[in-house]
């Protein structure tokens, strides 16, 4: 979903809708919905297929209370209910069923639904014609269908019939199998053979003129299904084509569309901003970034849904970061990088919050624009930059296409494990900082050149929340002059850390992340004698190094200990070295085994670190 404007909050829902309903599995919804988009009113008979994971005679549906229940049907007969004010549809089943048996039960009922959330169900006139379309994350289906809330079990297929007057048209999930005349109705049977969860069932009624664009994928040609409102027709036609090329980008970046045997499509309502129906998008305009989002999300948030309301940026954050990436690879690199300097500045702009949604009751929280949609997506750039390109595609297409998640939910830590595999190297620590952890790095840069193009390099970092005390991350520094230009990178483990960079010739400029892989702030500083850092630095010659290392300190010091840490923050080594010098002798570390090294030296007045890579 993209929200661009806010009076579409209308109402925040009763949370206690939530409630456990995991000991049922549903296996199939039939739903026959009898609409006029002039109407504000629903009249429906819905039946599910299920099974339990126990023996019971109870089942739970959350239903809005001021929709009545007509009758509840179980093998053609009526049987007993309750629907409260909690909005808790429970019903008592005349005998008991066994676990794991598929039975099904019929819910006939009608009403005015109620507008919450984003929208759930709305009737209003486009100025040329009524429409009624529905918008039911997070909580909404409810209050126009007795459904499940919970994001612990998806349909694993659908019929959705809609009885509507003559001529309006009814666009919904999966395709259209069926258009039957019966008086004066239409009645419009669309079947979708993939699993589905609540809150993207949904469908839209109005004059609708109906065209339909086709998209040559890796699985065959797709058609993309419009329904448009006439006033908009010409201009739809040419806007919605932008979709053709931006589905064919995101099969090559993360493979095949995934409800390939069916359609993708648009629905235009009246909704300030889209939504991403499964296989079609409910749409307030047809702009290239929001049909990008909306498309991004038939993956991210369609085939693998977050796992809890915690999790949305696992829709969100993708989202917006595919989005963004219709403009980078050199398709236009302003648009791109905008994208980068703006997200920066605007997370950036408040120091706390996490990712991870804290208040999973509250809509505003869930769909926190700064945090679930920016941050978020800045989430996934940097973890592009910590891997590369080629690994990162990689770790996403194992993520989508893993079993137990394709079709299916999945946590944020699932997708923690897909990455870390392909990369071979545990990212929890990424998670912790960046997803669990609030705030973000500042970081001061101080530089300067000395004899023989090289350049000393001290990074410093502020975290802008407690609840992080360091964020361990790659850098990429360039340096430059007038005719030349290199970048390096490295990697900070600790604040006050000294780089000896090696060039071949010398810079007048430093820049701190040219290409903005971090979501911080920096400081850069030319200081050209070291004595204003106001302390002695301490460089380890060679490094990485294999045998033997030396230490140049900046001014004579006076050792009086030196130890070896490991990334543990266990001492693995001290050396008797003492003496006061501003160059060491030779040191043995061909006894240690490869990795990072912390060198942690004491002199009389002050501790010194730099890091060590042993190879
Ligand atoms: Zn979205």
């Amino acid at each position: 979903m993209q929200i661009l404007a806010q009076e579409n909050k209308i109402k925040a829902i009763n949370p206690i809708a939530y409630f456990d309903s995991s000991h049922i599995n549903l296996t199939y919804l039939h739903a026959y919905w009898q609409i006029d988009p002039k109407v504000n009113y629903i009249n429906g008979e819905v039946t599910y297929y299920f099974k339990t994971s126990q023996i019971t005679n109870k089942l739970y549906f959350s239903l809005a209370k001021n929709l009545s229940v007509d009758t509840i049907l179980y093998h053609q007969n009526g049987v007993a209910y309750s629907h409260d004010y909690l909005n808790k549809l429970q019903i008592f089943l005349p005998s008991i069923i066994a676990p794991n048996e598929i039975d099904s039960i019929t819910i006939r009922y009608q009403g005015a639904p109620s507008r919450s959330g984003f929208g759930a169900f709305t009737q209003s006139d486009h100025g040329y014609g009524p429409v009624i379309w529905t918008l039911s994350e997070p909580f909404g289906s409810m209050e126009w269908w007795p459904s499940k809330l919970s994001l612990d079990d998806k349909i694993d297929s659908i019929d959705i019939f809609i009885r509507t007057p003559k001529p309006y048209l009814a666009a919904a999930n999966g395709l259209l199998v069926a258009t039957d005349s019966m008086e004066n109705d239409f009645i419009y049977h669309w079947k979708h053979r993939y699993p589905i969860t609540s809150y993207l069932v949904a469908f839209a009624v109005s004059n609708y003129k109906q065209y339909t664009d086709t998209a040559d994928l890796i699985d065959g040609p797709l058609p993309i299904l419009n329904y448009v409102y006439p006033q908009n027709l010409t201009n739809s036609k040419l806007q919605t084509k932008a979709v053709i090329p931006i589905l064919k980008l995101y099969e090559k970046l993360v493979g095949p569309y995934p409800f390939a045997k069916e359609k993708y499509g648009h629905a235009q309502c009246g909704f300030s901003g889209g939504m991403e129906h499964q296989t079609m998008s409910f749409m307030g305009n047809f702009n290239r970034g929001l049909i990008a989002h909306e498309l991004a999300h038939q993956w991210f948030g369609n085939m693998v849904t977050c796992a809890g309301w915690e999790d949305i940026w696992l829709n969100e954050g993708f989202a917006t970061y595919f989005a963004a990436l219709i403009n980078d690879f050199d398709v236009d690199p302003a648009q791109w990088n905008l994208f980068k300097t703006s997200t920066i500045s605007y997370v950036t702009d408040v120091s706390d919050g996490s990712v991870k949604v804290s208040d999973t009751n509250n809509i505003s929280t869930i769909f926190n624009e700064r945090l679930s949609y920016k941050k978020g997506s800045y989430l996934l750039h940097m973890l592009r930059g910590v891997m590369g390109d080629s690994l990162f595609f990689l770790g996403l297409r194992s993520y989508l296409y893993d079993q137990n998640l394709q079709h299916d939910y999945a946590s944020t830590n699932s997708l923690a494990y897909h990455l870390s595999a392909v990369t071979g190297k545990d990212l929890q620590w990424f998670f912790d900082d960046w997803f669990i952890g609030e705030g973000y790095p500042t970081y001061e840069i101080l530089w300067r050149n000395e004899a023989n193009n090289q350049v000393v390099i001290t990074v410093k970092q502020k975290s802008s929340s407690a609840t992080v005390s360091f964020f361990e991350m790659p850098i990429e520094l360039q340096l430059s002059n007038s005719t030349k230009d290199t970048i390096v990178r490295v990697d900070n483990l600790f604040s006050g850390q000294d780089f000896v960079v090696q060039l071949n010739f010398t810079p007048n400029k430093l820049d701190f992340d040219p290409n903005r892989w971090i979501l911080a702030k920096s400081k850069v500083s030319n200081v050209a004698d070291v004595t204003n850092l106001g302390k002695i630095s301490l460089q380890i010659r060679p490094n990485p190094a294999s045998e033997n290392i030396n230490l140049v300190f900046s001014k004579a010091i006076s050792l009086n200990e030196l130890k070896i840490i490991n990334t543990q923050g266990e001492t693995i080594k001290t050396i008797n070295y003492t003496g006061n010098f501003t160059t060491s002798g030779n040191i043995f570390i061909g006894d240690l085994p490869s990795g990072y090294y912390l060198v942690r030296i004491k002199t009389d007045k002050e501790i010194l670190n730099n890091s060590l890579i042993k190879f």
